[in-house]
């Protein structure tokens, strides 16, 4: 309890300073990789030395990015309108928005969506951060964990506690300690570079604001099932698609 406690005033310190830092981070981070790339494009006229320490520049400055991108997502936490969405069509299109991505090249991604889910109400850019990011760490534990068939499988269905959405892989898994300490914010295992530490606590934060509970199940070797539930929308008379 304690910790929930501290956990909610450092993601309020976090709110209030964000937005102007990150608006104002934004733009020069842009000007230096613009910068960085023009002058990579001279291509076979830059000594080598030159080269490897220009593109050491465009990735830090993709690691400025990441961070400002994930610090700016708490900072405008009620962006969009509440309206009644299906969340299997909600998944389905942050799929695809991911496929791009060459993280997911890699594994094969499942859906296993229930066609008689419930509608639920809620921000859908606010759920589709959630499945993005809960994708993104199914995505990071299966590389990480170097499997012959890397596996995500996304789930919906309807439970007795609501509508519930998984996200299962068969990556590294946590010990408990960190499945314990995995929602606070900046907490990462992750190198720096590849994590902020704020993707677990962004969803925790957007859940708790649907109504909703988040549950982490996993194991080290084995792999990890992340729980969303939320409460169907009551008097839904037909769905709305996303
Ligand atoms: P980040 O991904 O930037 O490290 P998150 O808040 O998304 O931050 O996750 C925090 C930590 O929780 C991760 O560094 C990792 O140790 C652990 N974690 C989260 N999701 C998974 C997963 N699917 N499998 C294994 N570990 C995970
Ligand atoms: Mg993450």
């Amino acid at each position: 309890e304690r910790r929930k406690y501290f956990q909610q005033e450092k993601m309020a310190a976090i709110g209030s300073l964000a937005a102007g830092i990150v608006h104002e981070i934004g733009n020069p981070i842009a000007a230096i990789s613009g910068l960085v790339q023009a002058s990579l494009a001279e291509g076979e006229r830059l000594p080598e030395a030159v080269r490897a320490n220009l593109e050491l520049i465009l990735q830090q400055t993709e690691r400025l990015s990441a961070l400002a991108r994930d610090v700016s997502d708490f900072s405008t936490p009620r962006a969009g309108e509440r309206q009644v969405l299906d969340l299997n069509g909600l998944v389905r299109t942050t799929v695809r928005l991911m496929q791009h991505d060459r993280r997911f090249k890699a594994f094969g991604l499942r859906l296993e969506l229930d066609p008689a889910l419930p509608a639920v109400d809620g921000f859908p850019d606010q759920l589709t951060q959630v499945v993005m990011n809960l994708l993104i760490n199914a995505a990071d534990a299966v590389e990480e964990a170097g499997r012959e068939t890397p596996e995500v499988c996304v789930r919906t269905r309807l439970a007795e506690a609501g509508v519930v959405l998984e996200v299962a892989d068969n990556g590294v898994g946590m010990d408990a300690a960190t499945v314990e300490r995995a929602p606070e914010a900046f907490f990462t295992t992750k190198p720096p570079g590849r994590g902020t530490g704020l993707g677990l606590s962004l969803c925790y934060a957007i859940v708790r604001g649907h109504e909703g509970s988040l549950e982490i199940e996993s194991e080290p070797g084995r792999g990890t099932t992340v729980r969303v539930v939320l409460p169907p929308f009551e008097a839904a008379p037909r769905q709305v698609g996303t």
